[in-house]
């Protein structure tokens, strides 16, 4: 049995485990072996039976002198057990277990872990774990730290403790796939040791040390998968030369109405560095809401423009689409560049041939052709599926002439983190605002001042002119809308129509055809409504200065990185901006969280203090960040990240010092086509 077989080789895993294994995303004997348990009862205190005090978590051995099951007059059945040792007998007890009389017989020798107390004034174990000891010293449920597995469907932690004990009772023979050089210098334990450490410690220190290298394990296979598709990426393709003239990029520069942020330049510039290659560019822009990703965008595509070329750009919602249309028409006028709109309901060309398509994923769909692309920009690249940009770069392409590509994105992932997400990536950060921004009045809303604080936005809207968005609470943590938040939008919708009578109120959401989206906008970007409420999907990108006040409705169910976000859809102007939170919830963890998002106005620090707030199996993923779920290791943990960053490195340099690791690699086709 190796690492990489199929789980259906373990012996007890028919269909039913299959299928239930699967649900844990286990499918190989590692996947199993990965499974750690979360948490240990601690048997290890084993007592003489005499020895055996009320109240303490004892285990005891020895002898079944009788075993029975006992009906109470209530209709319950108690299962009775009377054990003895050389020092004396204890009587044992479970309720509603009938079946263990089928597997306890009189005679047999057991161990029994769980507590002791005083019953018709006698010692008993109540509801102990139990174990055969018949032909064995040491136990696996009994008399140790026992391991307990994370919450899991029909899977029971005796279960999956039985078959890790089989492993690795036959898994001796592992082979760590690391020279020994490597994981002793990080004080780390070899890979066989690492899993009988993290499934059955001899103390709670030794289970850390075993769960520390399988993390390491976890990362490092990340990173290497990273870093290789980085060296696939640039081979056997070649990507146009794009120059730029220092003189017509000032013309560029002139169209502005605003000059460029330190961090915008130098993104730019290192832009301008990667096109002028012939190795294709593979960058993402990361920055914050508002700090201007639009115009690096544009400055890339001017490039393509100027050197006769076409450029397209991606982004994940129609109205998204058609801002970056009407934004890149502006800056462009003036140079005469074509620029075409392409979504589902509509395409809508510039006469003749076209310089930058703006679309959606249409863009992948429609009968559009792309005949000389050098440029390829998505926005919000998380949002969309690796396959669906994968295919939007094919289409670009022609034969081994590849575009260059620009992903942006404004989800505040910490450096350390998006080197190993996206290794394969170069990085350029806009980590500042445009100057003159005020920052945004953050105020958490308990219920009993949601009639105050209804009152002080009809004022604000009254008084000084300004706009409100409401932003409804997330339903279903996905992508993509579902009917139910729809739903529940149109019935706030009403009812906020009521509170905000006089006001004038528009609806937005993602099952709205685009013209009726675009209505309502444009009512909105004409100050004809004073309020939109929204769907917490729709928020991306909208960008109206007027609009001061952010009131987001259930917002426990937020990520701080995505209240964050909604937040920067404010104070884009030069009047005070205010962001609402309502919350129903009294949990001091969900205060901790929103009172955070008062005291910081940078995504990146909230980013990362929302992965170290955020618990096991809470309603928020890490979907919301658009970084994958780790079995075991944390993105908080720099540290280990950086060194499964560094063997990595060391791995792929010299392979000749890693042959069983490179032997994995190849076997796992981790490499992608
Ligand atoms: P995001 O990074 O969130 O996509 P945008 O590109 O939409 O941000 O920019 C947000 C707003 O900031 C836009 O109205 C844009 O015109 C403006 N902006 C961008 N760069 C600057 C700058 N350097 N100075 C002033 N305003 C800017
Ligand atoms: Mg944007």
């Amino acid at each position: 049995m190796k690492l990489s077989s199929s789980i259906r080789t373990l012996p007890l895993v028919g269909p039913i485990y299959l299928r239930r294994l699967e649900k844990l995303e286990i499918s190989t004997i590692e996947d199993l072996l990965m499974h750690v348990p979360n948490r240990f009862d601690d048997f290890r205190v084993t007592s003489p039976i005499s020895k055996v005090q009320p109240g303490e978590v004892v285990t005891i051995k020895g002898k079944v002198e009788s075993i029975k099951n006992i009906y109470t007059h209530r209709g319950k059945i108690i299962q009775k057990a009377e054990v003895s040792d050389s020092t004396g007998k204890i009587q044992i007890s479970w309720f509603n277990q009938p079946f263990i009389t089928r597997t306890i017989h009189k005679g047999e020798t057991f161990a029994f872990s769980g507590k002791a107390d005083l019953f018709d004034r006698k010692i008993t174990l109540v509801s102990p774990a139990y174990e055969s000891m018949e032909d064995k010293q040491d136990g696996i449920h009994t008399g140790r730290l026992v391991p307990i597995y994370p919450g899991t469907s029909g899977i029971s932690s005796k279960w999956l403790r039985g078959r890790a004990n089989y492993l690795l009772n036959r898994l001796l023979a592992i082979n760590d796939f690391l020279p020994e050089k490597i994981y002793k210098n990080f004080g780390m334990p070899n890979l066989f040791q690492a899993f009988t450490k993290a499934h059955f410690p001899e103390n709670l220190e030794d289970a850390q040390r075993g769960k520390r290298r399988l993390a390491f394990n976890e990362l490092l296979f990340y990173q290497l998968k990273s870093l290789y598709r980085k060296n696939e990426w640039s081979k056997n393709k070649v990507a146009h030369k794009l120059l730029l003239d220092k003189k017509v990029y000032e013309e560029f520069l002139h169209t502005l109405s605003f000059d460029l942020t330190r961090s915008q330049i130098k993104a730019v510039s290192e832009i301008f560095e990667d096109l002028k290659k012939e190795i294709p560019m593979n960058r993402l822009l990361e920055g914050d809401v508002g700090s201007g990703k639009t115009v690096v965008a544009a400055a890339a595509s001017f490039v393509s423009f100027v050197n006769g070329f076409q450029t397209v750009l991606m982004a994940p919602t129609q109205i998204l689409a058609q801002q970056h249309y009407e934004t890149l028409h502006k800056i462009f006028d003036k140079f005469k560049v074509r620029v075409s709109l392409i979504t589902s309901d509509k395409v809508k060309a510039d006469l003749g041939k076209t310089d930058i398509f703006v679309g959606t994923h249409a863009l992948i769909h429609k009968k559009v052709k792309f005949d000389n692309v050098s440029l390829v920009i998505i926005d919000e690249q998380h949002r969309f599926g690796v396959e669906q940009r994968a295919h939007l770069v094919k289409k670009s392409g022609r034969g081994n002439r590849a575009p260059h590509i620009l992903t942006m994105t404004a989800t505040p992932i910490p450096r350390t983190v998006a080197l190993t997400v996206y290794g394969d990536l170069d990085l350029s950060t806009l980590d500042e605002l445009p100057k003159g921004r005020l920052p945004i009045t953050t105020w958490v809303v308990p219920p009993q001042k949601r009639v105050g604080a209804y009152n002080w936005i009809r004022e604000q809207i009254t008084k000084y002119s300004v706009q409100a968005f409401i932003v409804c609470p997330l339903i279903e943590e996905s992508q993509v809308e579902t009917m139910k938040e729809v739903k529940a939008v149109t019935v706030e919708f009403e009812k906020l129509k009521k509170i905000f009578s006089g006001l004038n109120l528009g609806l937005l959401h993602g099952r709205q055809t685009l013209k009726v989206k675009n209505d309502v906008l444009e009512d909105f970007r004409e100050k004809k409504t004073q309020i939109l409420v929204a769907t917490p999907v729709v928020e991306v990108g909208i960008d109206v200065a007027n609009a001061t006040i952010m009131i987001i409705e259930g917002a426990e169910r937020f990520g701080l990185a995505q209240l964050h976000q909604l937040r920067g859809r404010v104070g884009r102007g030069e009047t005070k901006s205010y962001c609402l939170l309502f919350t129903e919830s009294h949990s001091s963890t969900v205060r901790t969280r929103l009172v955070a998002l008062k005291g910081s106005m940078s995504g990146f620090e909230l980013a990362e203090l929302d992965l170290k707030m955020r618990g096991p199996g809470e309603f928020l993923g890490t979907k919301q960040h658009g970084f994958p779920e780790l079995k075991i290791a944390l993105w908080t943990d720099t540290e280990l990240i950086k060194k499964s960053r560094a063997v990595a490195q060391e791995a792929l340099d010299h392979p000749e010092k890693f042959p069983k690791l490179i032997e994995i690699i190849e076997s796992k086709s981790i490499v992608p086509n």
